[in-house]
């Protein structure tokens, strides 16, 4: 390996990056994680689906999780104070279409031997995953933050400061794994919002809230809960970490929170009072962590990959959280782009090309994810109808277990996209007046 000191570098030391680091040094390929923080460092994010699992597995660490003590999570279920919407044709399983729940064992997934996958402190479940790849043999550097690539004809070197001095460090490619700071996007000028979505979230820790407050099923306490509030385009995320903590957070449309004229915490009571039930008990429990916002989450990349360089996980792309996708995404991106760096390495070829079996799938992959994402806030009374009818619940299932990679695009998507154009275009169609405010375009942006 001459004249280089790593194979690949590796920007970000989060689900992406760690897991990423972990496959390339069990297959032998030297590789090294720079990571601006000083772990453990609290994230959002903490909901897994269970296409984590086969990664976990294949990286070695699933039994680290496992033993790690986080809650598994066994289903989902949204819950919803409207109960007199037409059902225009669809349903079966449960009343009341605003409401609906999954469990995992209700579909076999391919590489996954448990009915569960589990919600994380994700101060905890990075660091674990972090120090893994340190034990696989990738070199970690933790409070090292990257300040630019510089890319030569043969090799990419990453920079940072070392106290008033700043180094430099050779590799063969760089791996972007930098989450939302989008890191190699912003340098190259490749990042793109997105049209659609402009979401905005604030969140916070509880210590004793009742979980069983607006279940229908008390077993199911520990699911995560998806509670629709009666305001366009918003709902609320409830989230155990562990037996007695519980995360809650509200996603909304950006401009109501801007309208609003409010502070964070006021804006956050005000909007969960529009649930009443869910600000009492969310009143009787005690808060133990400051409020925390999220803002322009929402945007793609012109390019993922590129001579010397491929972007996973955040740093490629986000949308929204509604189906707890990211960390899912993440690591899955890593594990697909792990095969062609592993050829690459084998070839001495770093050229774009060498990762396009990564691009096209990984596009697909997150295309699926955006298309349901924007199918359900256009028209969320659709997502519930087709969990609830037996015709479409383990395809829809198999969406929100993550299983998205396939060649082919899901069936339910396409059926839900025709009713989705059949009640936009009818004025009198039953379900006309539910629709959301964010269009959803007929298919995803071209990034
Ligand atoms: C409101 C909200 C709720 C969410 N809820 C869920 C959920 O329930 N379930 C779920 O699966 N996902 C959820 N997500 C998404 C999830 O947070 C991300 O998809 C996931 O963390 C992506 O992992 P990553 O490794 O790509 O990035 P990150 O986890 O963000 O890791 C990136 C790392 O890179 C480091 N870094 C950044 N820049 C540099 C630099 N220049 N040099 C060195 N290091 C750098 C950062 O410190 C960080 O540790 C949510 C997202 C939002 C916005």
């Amino acid at each position: 390996m001459t004249g280089f000191d790593f194979d690949v570098a590796i920007i970000g030391g989060g689900p992406a990056g760690s897991t990423i680091a972990s496959y390339l040094a069990r297959a032998g390929i030297s590789c090294a994680v720079f990571e601006s923080a000083l772990f453990p460092r609290p994230h959002v994010g903490e909901s897994l689906v269970p296409a984590t699992t086969p990664v976990l597995s294949e990286i070695g660490a699933l039994e680290l999780v496992d033993g790690a003590g986080f809650p598994k999570k066994y289903g989902a279920a949204w819950t919803s104070e409207v109960s007199d919407i037409p059902s225009a044709g669809f349903g079966g399983l449960h009343s009341g279409l605003g409401a609906a729940e999954i469990e995992f064992s209700e579909r076999d997934q391919e590489g996954v031997a448990q009915d569960y996958t589990y919600h994380v402190d994700r101060g905890k479940f990075d660091q674990l995953l972090l120090q893994h790849a340190s034990s696989m043999g990738a070199k970690v550097f933790e409070g090292t933050r990257i300040r630019r690539v510089e890319f030569s004809e043969d090799a990419a070197t990453v920079r940072f400061p070392v106290g008033k001095q700043e180094v430099g460090v050779r590799a063969r490619m760089v791996v972007d794994a930098s989450g939302r700071d989008t890191f190699l996007g912003r340098q190259l000028g490749v990042k793109v919002p997105d049209p659609v979505f402009k979401q905005y979230a604030i969140h916070t820790w509880f210590d004793g809230l009742d979980r069983t407050a607006l279940a229908e099923n008390e077993r199911k306490a520990d699911y995560i809960f998806i509670h629709f509030l009666p305001i366009t385009d918003t709902w609320v995320w409830q989230i155990p970490i562990t037996e007695d903590i519980t995360s809650v957070g509200v996603v909304t449309q950006k401009k109501y929170f801007a309208g609003s004229g409010a502070d964070r915490e006021r804006f956050f009571w005000d909007t969960v009072g529009s649930r009443p039930e869910l600000r009492t008990a969310l009143e009787s429990a005690r808060r133990v962590r400051p409020f925390v916002s999220e803002g322009d989450y929402s945007y793609g990349m012109k390019e993922i990959t590129g001579d010397r360089f491929v972007m996973i996980g955040d740093a490629a792309r986000f949308v929204d959280p509604i189906f707890s996708s990211g960390v899912s995404v993440a690591l899955n991106s890593a594990r697909i782009a792990a095969e062609d760096i592993v050829s690459a390495v084998g070839n001495d070829d770093f050229g774009k090309s060498a990762f396009s079996r990564f691009e096209g799938k990984i596009r697909r992959g997150v295309r699926n994810w955006y298309e349901f994402i924007s199918i359900y806030y256009r028209l969320n009374i659709l997502f519930t109808a087709f969990v609830q009818d037996p015709r479409y619940r383990l395809d829809v299932l198999k969406m929100l277990q993550g299983d998205v990679y396939d060649d082919e695009e899901p069936r339910a998507l396409s059926a839900m996209r025709d009713v989705v154009k059949t009640v936009e275009e009818n004025p009198d169609h039953l379900w006309h007046g539910h629709l959301g405010e964010l269009k959803a375009p007929t298919a995803a942006p071209l990034f």
